[in-house]
């Protein structure tokens, strides 16, 4: 049986305004980082390949007049996934809502988000391997035929409805690609893997939100913080607010390569971009397991943090830098590590020797 999407749905039953959180939060989220967020492909930078190959698909769908193939991001937190989400939805002249699998507690907020889609517009789902699976079901049908199946009642008197959809475009965001489920995967069209930042990468993000900012910055100071900012937007914008805080206090309020070395030293990262943390989880390998093998849990138990942080925010950046690997029994330390972990004088004149 098919229906008008709205005809027979008792549309209170779906609240899709509790659970979908249009572009605003994010200026309620942190103001400051919203002011810095690029809102088209021209701002975004870094990234070249990503960008262009985003182009390629943007301008052929708007050639065409049809919504978007579906995009799966993937990297971890703080690269760039919610602004591209939006960057895209500006490039296309399309309406987003953005929401979150936790925020989806049951399939009538997946359904009541999805029939109230316009024509081409965007539904941005954060942390996607969280989704429900009686919902990823939902979405299978929603991707592929631009339909649901929605069944009302229970036992005996349980009927489908067939509810068409408005064509749109599911760009699903994840921080941990193995954890979503593969059918899933591969009913998304367009995958974009998004990598750590380059320290140049990371020089044009902070310039561009140094002028932002309206603040003066030297070039070494550029680098000094690009190289601490764990190859993240996120952190390097983070880092260069609060040197710039210090640069206003304690200096004439231009970030000077002293400021920033002042800055990081109080942020607790080190002249090798480490911060406390990393340094734990190297010292715990070192002393506690004999520089591994050690298993994720295990470790992630020794220094009080969650498995999920340790393998999605602290390792991808620790085993780009060369100081851990994954090995099939487990984690290990490098000969890399125990130089770094065996130097006293971390903050020392903030060599910087990466
Ligand atoms: P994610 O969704 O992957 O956690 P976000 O999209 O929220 O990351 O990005 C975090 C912040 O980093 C944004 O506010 C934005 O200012 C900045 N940012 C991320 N990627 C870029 C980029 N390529 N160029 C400029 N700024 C960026």
């Amino acid at each position: 049986m098919i229906i008008d999407k709205q005809e027979e749905l008792e549309l209170e039953e779906f609240d899709d305004d509790i659970r979908t959180v249009e572009p605003s939060y994010i200026e309620t989220e942190d103001v400051q980082e919203n002011i810095l967020r690029p809102k088209y492909l021209s701002d975004f930078q870094g990234q070249n390949e990503l960008k262009e190959n985003l182009k390629i698909y943007i301008d052929a769908a708007k050639k065409r007049g049809e919504a978007l193939d579906h995009i799966f991001l993937q990297g971890p937190p703080g690269l760039g996934k919610t602004t591209l989400a939006s960057i895209i939805a500006n490039e296309m002249g399309a309406d987003i809502k953005l929401t979150s699998a936790t925020a989806l507690d049951k399939p009538k907020d997946l359904v009541g988000i999805l029939t109230n889609l316009s024509k081409g517009s965007i539904l941005f789902i954060d942390e996607i391997h969280g989704l429900k699976k009686s919902m990823e079901e939902t979405l299978y049908v929603a991707m592929e035929d631009y339909k649901i199946d929605w069944v009302i009642g229970q036992g005996p008197a349980a009927r489908t409805m067939k509810i068409d959809l408005e064509p749109f475009t599911l760009i699903g965001a994840t921080t941990r690609t193995g954890a979503v489920s593969k059918p899933l995967e591969n009913r998304f069209g367009i995958p974009v893997k998004i990598d750590l930042y380059s320290p140049e990468e990371l020089s044009l993000i902070i310039r561009r939100s140094a002028r932002i900012l309206n603040t003066d910055i030297t070039d070494d100071a550029v680098m000094a913080i690009a190289r601490c900012s764990r190859g993240t937007p996120r952190i390097a914008n983070r880092i260069l607010r609060r040197v710039r805080d210090i640069a206003q206090v304690k200096g004439n309020g231009t970030i000077t390569r002293e400021m920033a070395g002042i800055g990081l030293e109080k942020l607790g990262i080190d002249k090798y971009g480490l911060d406390k943390t990393d340094r734990e989880i190297l010292r715990v390998i070192i002393e506690v397991y004999n520089g591994g093998p050690v298993g994720l849990e295990a470790l992630a138990a020794s220094i009080n943090d969650s498995a999920d942080t340790v393998e999605v925010y602290y390792e991808p950046y620790l085993m780009r830098q060369g100081y851990l690997k994954r090995t099939t029994r487990g984690r290990c330390v490098t000969q890399k590590a125990y130089e770094v972990l065996g130097k006293k004088d971390i903050y020392a004149d903030q060599g910087f020797l990466l």
